[in-house]
């Protein structure tokens, strides 16, 4: 699903260059729940905006489902191939304050151009996924943090996307609630979803089959564990 050979990131820091990905060898397969855990400032976040096509690798190559990902994609094509392929997940949830939960969810839908209707009752599918059918009408202010990141995670299922791109998701979470969007996270994974989840918290890594640990730019271990899976 995702291949990355000899990845490289630097970003320009007045005169010099702050060299961010030093070589990022990596291979998910479909269905993989894995997590990229590091300290701050290790690049994860760079990893995944190059990931998500948010932001592009200096050097290196990058395959998502087989497509190559070139650097001077137009924005156009790129803004396809996110909606196409990923869904993501924020630490601040990035919900649309002036939506209410089921526009937000729709939100995604209404710009792959599907009718307003239909969205609407796919908005409201995943909504029930995630267990807040009864806050659909609710603004963002009015629901709790556990319940704003369903709501983000609703949003991000919403278009069917192969994989799922989560930086930080519970990083602004109390640990129940940490522990019930994990355990939502691994539902979807068992139905098959790829999911990456960026994090420092090794208590949410080790709920993934797959850690990946990067340090400095490198990645100095990749595990795969046996997955608490949560019950
Ligand atoms: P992490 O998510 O692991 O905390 P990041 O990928 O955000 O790490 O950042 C890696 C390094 O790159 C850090 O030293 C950070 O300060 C630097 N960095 C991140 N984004 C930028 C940017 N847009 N411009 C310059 N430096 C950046
Ligand atoms: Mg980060």
């Amino acid at each position: 699903m995702i291949s990355l050979k000899n990845i490289h990131k630097y970003y320009d820091i007045g005169h010099n260059k702050l060299h961010v990905l030093k070589g990022i060898n990596l291979e998910i397969e479909e269905g993989e729940m894995v997590a990229i855990m590091g300290s701050s400032g290790s690049g994860k976040s760079t990893l995944l905006n190059i990931l998500g096509i948010l932001d592009y690798a200096d050097e290196g190559e990058y395959l998502l489902d087989g497509v190559k990902i070139e650097k001077d994609l137009s924005e156009s094509k790129a803004a396809d191939y996110r909606n196409k392929f990923l869904g993501f997940v924020f630490q601040s949830f990035n919900l649309i304050s002036f939506k209410n939960a089921m526009e937000n969810v729709a939100l995604p839908l209404y710009y792959q151009k599907v009718k307003r209707s239909q969205r609407n009752s796919r908005a409201m599918e995943y909504l029930e996924r995630v267990g807040l059918d009864d806050r659909a009408d609710h603004m963002p202010n009015e629901l709790s943090g556990g319940q704003k990141q369903r709501v983000a995670i609703a949003r991000a299922l919403v278009t069917h996307p192969k994989v799922i791109l989560a930086d930080e998701p519970t990083g602004a979470l109390d640990s129940q609630t940490t522990y019930d969007v994990i355990k939502f996270l691994q539902k979807i994974n068992n139905e098959g979803k790829t999911i990456l989840i960026v994090t420092h918290e090794p208590e949410v890594a080790k709920q993934c089959k797959r850690v990946v640990h990067l340090k400095d730019g490198i990645i100095e271990r990749d595990e795969f564990i046996n997955q608490e899976v949560l019950v």
